[in-house]
């Protein structure tokens, strides 16, 4: 039998870890070796290529927004190959801080306007003197599972054209606190401000999440959990 192996890319993942967001790459770890998947992890960053054929998942966690600044200027040179990769189905798990980078740009808490790659097509807004911080619970109706987390954020986010929310807020604020979303689902591209970590939290997110980089990489055929 051939080794199943998933190549995965922590993007910025010396600058973004807010709330132990690492632990999403550890619990993908675990369950990867828990199938019989070998499972290598780079930390690609700042003044480094990110090339969408070296990788089968991405991860792009939060931070501040002073980090998330810096980040913002590099981004930019990997903008075209990130929307190759988000385009061509490639996996992706965005939290908070790179989920609001993934569109088009985040208002920072000072007013500044912190450019993303619009890749995807939501934008991130700032709230004044607030901050959204606790539980949350979020419902997807098409997976019929529920997951729960921690937010902790500035900016309110908007989903634009083909996106979907991740869940429908059923406690805390999520995407804005006004129109009940959370997070965001486009093609295999998931963001959400949900720290935990997310997959940590949610063991069945996690599965899933492995479930469709096995099936994109080795097909419909190769045998699920
Ligand atoms: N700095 C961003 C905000 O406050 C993201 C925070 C985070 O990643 N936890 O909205």
């Amino acid at each position: 039998m051939t080794q199943l192996k998933i190549r995965a890319c922590h993007l910025y993942g010396n600058l973004l870890n807010t709330y132990g967001d690492n632990g999403n790459m550890l619990m993908l770890d675990y369950h990867a070796k828990q199938m019989g998947v070998e499972f290598t992890t780079d930390i690609i960053s700042i003044y480094e290529d990110f090339s969408a054929d070296d990788y089968d998942f991405v991860f792009f966690g939060g931070g501040q927004d002073y980090e998330q600044t810096i980040v913002s200027k590099d981004l930019q040179t990997k903008k075209e190959e990130l929307t190759r990769y988000i385009e061509d189905d490639g996996v992706m798990l965005a939290i908070c801080g790179g989920y609001q980078m993934l569109g088009h740009y985040y208002i920072g808490a000072n007013g500044d306007k912190i450019q993303g790659i619009g890749a995807l097509d939501h934008y991130t807004l700032s709230q004044e003197n607030n901050r959204f911080i606790g539980d949350v619970e979020i419902y997807n109706a098409e997976f019929d599972e529920t997951y729960v987390g921690f937010e902790n954020h500035n900016g309110t986010t908007f989903l634009g054209e083909g996106e979907k929310p991740l869940g429908e807020i059923k406690l805390g604020e999520g995407n804005n606190g006004e129109d009940k979303s959370e997070g965001v689902i486009y093609k295999n591209t998931f963001g959400s401000y949900l720290h935990g970590p997310i997959l940590a939290r949610n063991e069945h997110l996690s599965i899933r999440l492995l479930n469709m980089i096995l099936e994109k990489k080795y097909g419909k055929d190769f045998k699920k959990e």
